[in-house]
Parts: C-alpha cells; sequence; structure tokens
C-alpha cells in the first residue's frame, strides 16, 4: 500500500465538528495506529534526513505529539509554540487570524538562536493563519526556517501557498480537496 493509502484510511472524518457544516480531520486514529503513525513521520523527515536540523517547532498541540517523534528521528531539539499564557519564561507573542477573529501565540524568547535551523510542525495547514503566526515568531528570532511540515493540506484554503509567497518551502503528506 502507498503512504496516502495508509494516511488516509487512518484519518477520521467528523462531520459537523466543531460546528455544523464543517468536516473535521482528526488524526488521532492515525496517532493510535502504530504502523500508520510511523510511516506519517518516516514520510515528512525522509528528506531532511542527513541535513543539519537544529530544532522542530511544534505547534500546541498535536503539532507536540507528531513533532516529539520528527525531532528524535532527526536528533534535533524540540521548541513548543503554545496559546499565550501557557509558557513559563519570558515569551515572544504574536497575533494570529483564525477563521473568525484572533488569538495570540507564543514562544520562549531563548528557544531558538539566530541562524538555528528549524522545521515547523502542524498536523493540518488550513488558511495557514496558525502556520504564518509560527514562522512570524520564528523568523523574529531569527531562525533559520527550513521547511514546514504537515500531514494534511486543504488546498482551497491557500494555507500551503500563502508559506510558499514567504519563501517557505511546506511539506505535506496528504490533501483533502
Ligand atoms: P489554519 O490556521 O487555518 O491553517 O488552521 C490550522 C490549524 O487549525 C492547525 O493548528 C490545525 O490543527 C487546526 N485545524 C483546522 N482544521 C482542522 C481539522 O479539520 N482537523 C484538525 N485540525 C484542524
Amino acid at each position: 500500500t502507498t503512504v496516502e493509502e495508509t494516511l488516509l484510511s487512518a484519518i477520521r472524518t467528523i462531520p459537523d465538528y466543531p460546528k455544523p457544516g464543517i468536516l473535521f480531520r482528526d488524526i488521532t486514529t492515525l496517532l493510535g495506529n502504530a504502523r500508520a503513525f510511523r510511516r506519517a513521520v518516516d514520510e515528512l523527515v525522509h528528506p531532511y534526513a542527513g541535513t543539519k536540523i537544529d530544532k522542530i517547532a511544534g505547534i500546541e498541540a498535536r503539532g507536540f505529539i507528531l513533532g516529539g517523534a520528527i525531532a528524535h528521528q532527526l536528533s534535533a531539539g524540540f521548541i513548543p509554540i503554545r496559546k499565550k499564557g501557557k509558557l513559563p519564561h519570558d515569551t515572544v507573542r504574536v497575533a494570529y487570524s483564525l477563521e473568525y477573529g484572533v488569538d495570540e501565540m507564543e514562544m520562549h524568547r531563548d528557544a531558538v538562536q539566530p541562524g538555528e535551523k528549524v522545521i515547523l510542525v502542524d498536523d493540518l495547514i488550513a488558511t495557514g493563519g496558525t502556520a504564518g503566526g509560527a514562522c512570524r515568531l520564528l523568523t523574529q528570532m531569527g531562525a533559520d526556517i527550513v521547511a514546514a511540515c504537515f500531514v494534511i493540506d486543504l488546498p482551497d484554503l491557500g494555507g500551503r501557498a500563502k508559506l510558499e509567497a514567504l519563501g517557505v518551502e511546506v511539506r505535506t503528506l496528504i490533501a483533502y480537496e
């Protein structure tokens, strides 16, 4: 079976969650499937094997799970990017757009040093508001963003194109039109 088939069959779609009309792509079933979880992690990182990557930045909360596994695989450190108010030390904060309204996310100021090579990780990219905010935080602290990796792309929402327009290499494994 191809990677796409393995991943598509392991992801669950929940209609009308979190609100009517939304098809929620649920990766908890993928994470619970040992073979699918390993394949997703292996496939996301294989272009970067042998490249020196200093840190993986994971977006709360599903980006922590994938990002931790990817950091181990690439022998990189891990940086948590969190909703505001959750990190205990000095932070940098950025506002980012959601479907309705804005929110803020943070990273520790000392999480990344200028010039460090970082890969950003989350489960899914839709409008790119979330990942775009994370890229602004990393860039502000001088990180060199090697790529942004997601299991799922929703290309109709334009997030991938938005990150690519900022000069960020985007890697995704499956797309839902
Ligand atoms: P964006 O900011 O519009 O690109 O939305 C991406 C963010 O929302 C990511 O942090 C995702 O985890 C989350 N998200 C949006 N839609 C879904 C979905 O269908 N399943 C899982 N997460 C989603």
